[in-house]
């Protein structure tokens, strides 16, 4: 089968012929349909994320059972799936409460440690994976397996968006940003897009921003913000989402990046009672109401390329130049 290999980290990804791989007990192969393509892949390309080389990459997979390991019991051939980005345990007391992505024997995530989707098959195992409802594109599941689930786990778990709530979206205008727009205007608050590219306000206006600023208007806001969630996480990013945090507001930090610590003035903690925080990706629960509102036309999903899988390195190209707004689609059409 053809795959996006990474042959050593800070090297490109290229397609490559490699042995279609099979599933081991408790595994299932799946014919990939659509990989996304966002900033994960580029700190995983990097060896940010850890893991080893060479490695197949991508791990917002949609795509359907083609087989079955041995035990593998409640999915059957021709099942839709989507996956899990994280390699979990599911026995320890993290992943049995409910908050899995914090699991204590956490195995690391598909596309790092273990081979991923941007391919034209790939094995899974069983009890990450999600089912995908049948009027959900595969394309559409593959990016709600990241970009809307985990906007889905910030806005629902970590800070809690009520209707007529004021969130600001840090870096609105890329993968998990414009999906943080949609979930925001889903749970009905009013959105304020924050985004470096002025090139990119338009189309969040239209996605529902009732306000869009480059970063540095952000001081100087008409609402005070009750959620901000970060998804650049800079060191200028982090400070001013505390700047512009109304009274017993909060901060969500999603992602981070080396050498981004700042500095933090503790008097809005205590006379504000505001509160920083951050969430860790979602869990398959949250991926499968992530879906289910992409399912009832709740959260757009924003696919703003596709490029075929012969043209990954173009889908990395685009990606690193941060010139999609939305999300990268790699499509897989098997020969
Ligand atoms: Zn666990």
């Amino acid at each position: 089968m053809r795959a996006a290999l990474l042959d050593a980290f800070d090297g490109d990804v290229r397609i490559v012929e490699v042995p279609t791989p099979r599933p081991g007990p408790g595994e299932v192969l799946v014919d990939v349909a659509a990989c996304g393509v966002g900033l994960t892949l580029e700190r995983a390309r990097t060896g940010a994320l850890g893991g080893s080389t060479p490695r197949v990459v991508g791990h917002e997979i949609g795509g359907v059972i083609a087989d079955l390991g041995s035990g593998v019991t409640g999915w059957a051939v021709g099942d839709r799936v989507t996956t899990s980005f994280y390699l979990l345990c599911g026995r320890c007391t993290w992943c049995a409460g409910g908050r899995e992505t914090l699991c204590a024997n956490w195995g690391g995530f598909v596309g790092v440690h273990v081979d991923g989707g941007l391919a034209e098959q790939v094995v899974l195992p069983a009890h990450g994976l999600v089912a995908v409802p049948g009027d959900v594109s595969l394309a559409a599941a593959a990016i709600a397996a990241d970009a809307i689930a985990t906007p889905y786990h910030a806005l629902t778990a970590r800070a809690p968006v009520r209707a007529g709530s004021t969130v600001a979206v840090i870096g609105a205008g890329g993968g998990v940003g414009v999906h943080t727009v949609g979930m925001a205007r889903a749970l009905g608050a009013r959105v304020v897009g924050i985004e470096a590219e002025p090139g990119k306000a338009e189309r969040l206006l239209e996605l529902g921003c009732d306000l869009v600023t480059g970063p540095e208007d952000a001081t100087d806001l008409p609402w005070p913000i009750d959620v901000c969630v970060d998804t650049v996480a800079s060191r200028d990013t982090l400070a001013a989402a505390v700047g512009m945090l109304g009274r017993a507001g909060t901060v969500v930090v999603v992602g981070f990046q080396a050498g981004s610590a700042f500095e933090l003035d503790p008097r809005p903690l205590v006379l504000d009672e505001v509160v920083i925080t951050g969430s860790r990706y979602a869990t398959r629960a949250e991926i499968a109401a992530a879906l289910d509102l992409v399912a009832h036309g709740k959260v757009p999903p924003v696919i703003g390329a596709r490029f075929p899988l012969a043209e990954v390195a173009q889908a990395y190209r685009a990606m690193q130049d941060n010139a999609v707004f939305g999300r990268i689609v790699v499509e897989v059409d098997p020969a």
